[in-house]
């Protein structure tokens, strides 16, 4: 009698998640919603910058993006989205993944949840006026947000939370090449690599970078496609179940972007 209890208990629960959840493993507190790389069969990469548009610099990244034929993608402040628009139709019109890094660059973790959805709401709104696309992605400024905010953005919003597993520090302006020695040392398959378009020496790096990468046989997608691509993390018999985290070679996203 009670393992006949236990059965129908777990056949309720089975069907309450099977219908109230996306159809994905529950093995995680947050499936398939934050990234901070992507598991990969393939040398795929995918490159972001962070708190653009700059009418200065901007262009010139586009300009080479072209001429590399490399699909990245641009977490934009809506501040500047609103003071750029031309700029973010530039960007989707030349098939770059437009993404949302929040109205003016606040710490969300500290918000209110109106706050929070006032500032992501602003920011969509910009985004959508200025180039027709709705944005999937939401890169929480500083990295900082708190897995209640992360599920109910989720939820509300429809975005998946992007952080990054290469830093190169680019904000604190090390120079060029450290730079590009930083991004091309740390990416590998499935990486995804933070910069700033709002950074001269970000800008002028680049072409070292993206140089350097291709040489290497990386292959430069957006966040979007990236995700798209993922594919299980094969099980070794020595790892324990929690294998599907983040890569234990990999320093964990440290708070500034
Ligand atoms: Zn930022």
């Amino acid at each position: 009698m009670l393992s006949f209890r236990f059965l129908i208990l777990c056949l309720a629960s089975a069907f309450t998640i099977g219908t109230s959840q996306k159809p994905k493993p529950a093995a995680t507190a947050e499936p398939g919603i934050t990234f901070d790389w992507v598991h990969v069969d393939g040398p795929y990469v995918a490159m972001t910058f962070d708190d653009g548009p700059s009418a200065k610099l901007t262009p010139k990244l586009l300009d080479l993006l072209a001429a590399h034929h490399i699909k990245a993608t641009f977490f934009l402040i809506g501040e500047n989205v609103a003071e750029n628009p031309e700029l973010v139709a530039r960007e989707a019109r030349e098939g770059h993944e437009i993404a949302n890094h929040s109205w003016s660059h606040p710490n969300l973790a500290k918000m209110s949840d109106d706050g929070v959805r006032s500032q992501l709401r602003r920011t969509e709104d910009a985004i959508k006026s200025a180039s027709s696309n709705r944005p999937t992605l939401l890169r929480p400024p500083y990295g900082s947000i708190s897995p209640r905010q992360k599920k109910w953005i989720n939820r509300d919003f429809g975005y998946k939370i992007i952080l990054w597993d290469v830093d190169p520090f680019d904000w604190k302006r090390p120079g060029p090449n450290v730079v590009c020695n930083r991004i091309v040392r740390n990416t590998r398959a499935g990486s995804i690599i933070l910069a700033h378009d709002i950074h001269p020496g970000t800008i002028e790096a680049m072409p070292c970078v993206l140089n350097q990468l291709e040489a290497k046989g990386f292959k430069f997608v957006t966040v979007s496609e990236l995700i798209a691509m993922q594919t299980p993390i094969p099980p070794k018999p020595s790892a324990s179940p929690k294998s599907a985290g983040p890569r234990s070679t990999s320093p964990s996203p440290t708070p500034h972007d």
